[in-house]
């Protein structure tokens, strides 16, 4: 092994140099995941930033433990460790479906906030002797580290649970939820200052169990419409847990990770907030100011018309302009591919086709961009929900494929719907709507759409990818 005192390049200072090169390449791959144009190259970067940055912790973890008599079954427990994570990844990531990336998303946000609480409680139970003032430092780094950490644990799970449908997605409302989390705060704020000055274990546990019950009762409270948010939140918390585990475990590059993940995630949120027209702070804080819906019946909305595909191959045949609305059931369904292969005969049929994208369409920010974009669907004619709203009321037919809360008019037009304020697509200002479905079913926010029952709707039940190729066939015959 080389001389790590004597040699100019030591251990720590071509692991620097890594960790600075490797931060720059995390920084030029959230520069390209922000348009889908360069998001490929976004990733590649970050692969490539995360192969340094493992490659050189691993390098500076053996030079420092080099002589000692662990060293072996310190990599020894490394390699297990890898093989066994790495493996598990690959596997996730090659079965998992488009459709349920978010709630994977939400599962591996659970694992960042558990290994910040496993970090902090290492920091405690092996804290190093230090002078007063940097144990005071260090006890802090602890409590804020596993306080953070827990609350993105168990926040993350109950995101996984809701966005798998494995828990109601209607918000938890507790009698005083609000005073519950502020008083939750301002423990959490006492126990720090107390533990700072006297680092006693019953107030790590104290701290735990605090943070892990208000991750669960923040998320919970949270309806599923805002989850959205929320999954970008928790991204956001992880970063920060990251950043915190960073500063124990005295690594520069888990510290600039986590606070670009961390902040990122943020400014995310904030702008899905305002595309949503949700108040952050409200979100962030468990729906703070959010009243519970209506439980009662939904009311009586009239009666709804059907369609089938034939007719809707005449009116199609017959229409000037068409917008294409997808949302989550074209995801689940898959059909995106009859559905480019539906705008291409259109098109040379001269018809004027264009795609509506709402920013919250699918399941998570960009779904039904990376969908369409798969089945190779021009750029151009993919507009964004700001681009096309007010083209909708002069447009001949609107095909509502799969997509629900996002064109659902009483978030515009009834203030007491639990949607209220929140932006949608104007569809039913269109000459003609065709609504694909399988049933009257809610969509997602389980909010009942007046939508189906207007008089220029019509409904064309069934799965969404066997509709359109049948709308094909017909528009061949
Ligand atoms: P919705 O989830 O509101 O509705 C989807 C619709 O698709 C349902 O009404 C369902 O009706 C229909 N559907 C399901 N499967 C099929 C199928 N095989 N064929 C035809 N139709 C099908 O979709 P939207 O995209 O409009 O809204 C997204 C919702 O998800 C919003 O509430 C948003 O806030 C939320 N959300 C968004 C995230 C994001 O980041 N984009 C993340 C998490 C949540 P039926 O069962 O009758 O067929």
């Amino acid at each position: 092994m080389p001389d790590a005192v004597s040699s100019p390049l030591t251990a720590e200072s071509i692991a620097g140099a890594s960790y600075i090169v490797a931060a720059l390449m995390f920084i030029l791959s959230l520069a390209g995941l922000s348009k889908h144009e360069s998001a490929r190259g976004g990733i590649i970067y970050g692969i490539a930033g995360m192969a340094m940055a493992l490659a050189a912790t691993i390098w500076l973890t053996i030079q420092g433990a080099w002589g000692s008599d662990q060293v072996q079954l310190g990599l020894v427990l490394l390699a297990v460790a890898m093989l066994v994570g790495g493996a598990i990844g690959l596997w996730r990531a090659r079965v998992v479906k488009m459709t349920g990336i978010p709630e994977l998303i939400a599962l591996l946000h659970s694992f960042v906030g558990l290994a910040a609480v496993l970090v902090g409680w290492n920091g405690h139970l092996a804290a190093p002797e230090l002078p007063a003032d940097l144990a005071a430092i260090h006890h802090a780094e602890v409590f804020i580290g596993v306080f953070i950490g827990a609350v993105t644990f168990t926040g993350s799970i109950v995101a996984f649970l809701k966005l798998s449908a494995r828990m109601k997605s209607a918000p938890l409302m507790l009698p005083g939820k609000n005073a519950i989390n502020l008083g939750a705060l301002a423990a959490f704020v006492a126990l720090t200052i107390w533990y700072v000055n006297d680092s006693q274990v019953r107030l790590l546990v104290a701290v735990t169990l605090l943070a892990l019950g208000l991750g669960w009762h923040l998320v919970a409270s949270i309806g599923g419409g805002d989850m959205p948010v929320v999954v970008s939140m928790l991204n956001s918390y992880s970063g920060w847990a990251a950043a915190a585990a960073g500063f124990l475990l005295n690594n520069d590059l888990l510290i600039v990770t986590g606070a670009l993940v961390g902040s990122s995630g943020a400014y995310l949120s904030y702008i899905m907030c305002k595309a949503m027209n949700r108040s952050f702070i409200s979100v962030i804080a468990g729906g703070f100011g959010i009243a519970a819906p209506a439980t009662g019946a939904a009311a009586e909305q009239g009666e709804h018309r059907e369609i089938s595909a034939q007719a809707t191959a005449e009116l199609l045949s017959n229409a000037a302009s068409v917008v294409i609305t997808p949302g989550y059931g074209m995801a689940v369904a898959q059909a995106q591919y009859p559905v480019a292969e539906l705008a291409h005969q259109l098109r040379e049929r001269g018809v004027d086709v264009r795609f509506g994208i709402h920013p919250v369409a699918g399941r998570l920010p960009g779904h039904m961009n990376v969908l369409l974009a798969e089945a190779k669907v021009p750029y151009d004619i993919v507009l964004e929900m700001d681009e096309i709203n007010e083209d909708l009321a002069g447009t001949s037919v609107v095909l509502v494929i799969g997509a629900n809360d996002t064109v659902n008019p009483s978030a515009a037009e009834d203030p007491s719907s639990p949607i209220a304020g929140m932006p949608v697509l104007r569809v039913w200002e269109a000459e003609n709507v065709v609504v694909f479905k399988r049933s009257m079913a809610a969509g997602y926010a389980g909010v009942p759409n007046p939508l189906f029952f207007r008089d220029n709707s019509q409904m064309l039940f069934g799965d969404a990818k066997q509709r359109v190729e049948d709308i094909l066939r017909a528009l061949r015959s």
